[in-house]
């Protein structure tokens, strides 16, 4: 399983293949979170582990970054590490002080299932896109669903916000699993003949998430900075956290978003 330790180590790789890290901002557990991009002139991004047991997503956002040969893209490849942690390694992986807080929040003290950052708040409701009113939306501390005290209350939600707005990044792309659909619109804001491309790339199918509100995506289109696609890699038939002997598939039926998201950047 992929953890934060991995990403310490393949951190030296992406240097060797040119890529610089920035620091966009510490986690509720003081973690580094970090972007990473070749020069200064990224106008696109790619995100993964946004949700905790979603981890396969990181593995795979660094193994493009790793086959990605241009300047363009900027990558970050896991946005919730404090989770990512909880998950693969449980509470001894969070300081002392929120460990009695936390593992009251995971169902039967295990932290398998956790979609939420360090603090019980779930990133992808926490942004500021019709905030709180999200069908599934929770307003108390929980292992997933929680939507915080305010929108962009949590240091994960502001580092990537800050980050697009400093890089005036204009096409968004953050993987989730599982589904094997795209997320493409937000209130009658997205591109349909873009995310047909993504579709075609990846054999994934187009979806609506009705009803949901507060993610990454909803809010890069709500405020029109330009494309965002919610892409949830992974087949349904398989539980959380998703099968790594998989993961062959998941990465050959990306690999071709890289492409994709460089033609969507002609049109800015
Ligand atoms: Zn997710």
């Amino acid at each position: 399983m992929y953890s934060y330790s991995d990403l310490e180590k393949d951190r030296i790789e992406l240097f060797s293949l040119g890529y610089k890290e920035e620091e966009i901002g510490k986690t509720v557990y003081a973690r580094r979170i970090s972007a990473f991009a070749r020069g200064e002139g990224a106008k696109a991004l790619i995100v993964g582990a946004t949700h905790a047991r979603e981890h396969i997503t990181a593995k795979l956002v660094v193994d493009l970054a790793k086959l990605y040969k241009g300047d363009k893209i900027a990558f970050i490849p896991m946005l919730n590490p404090d989770g990512v942690e909880l998950v693969i390694k449980g509470v001894e992986s969070a300081p002392i002080e929120y460990r009695e807080r936390i593992v009251r929040l995971a169902p039967n003290g295990d932290f398998t299932l956790w979609k939420a950052n360090g603090r019980g708040v779930d990133i992808n409701v926490n942004y500021d896109a019709g905030w709180g009113r999200g069908r599934t939306n929770l307003f108390y501390e929980n292992y997933q669903n929680y939507v915080g005290e305010g929108p962009e209350s949590e240091p994960e939600t502001r580092s990537s916000v800050d980050y697009v707005l400093k890089k005036g990044i204009k096409v968004l792309v953050s993987y989730h699993a599982k589904g094997e659909v795209i997320y493409w619109s937000y209130e009658g804001r997205g591109n349909r003949k873009k995310a047909k491309a993504l579709a075609q790339t990846t054999g994934y199918d187009l979806s609506y998430a009705y009803q949901s509100h507060g993610g990454f995506k909803d809010w890069f289109l709500k405020k029109g900075l330009g494309d965002a696609f919610t892409v949830e890699v992974g087949q349904d038939r398989f539980d959380h956290p998703y099968p790594y002997t998989e993961y062959g598939d998941i990465l050959s039926q990306n690999v071709g978003v890289l492409d994709k998201i460089e033609e969507f950047l002609d049109d800015y």
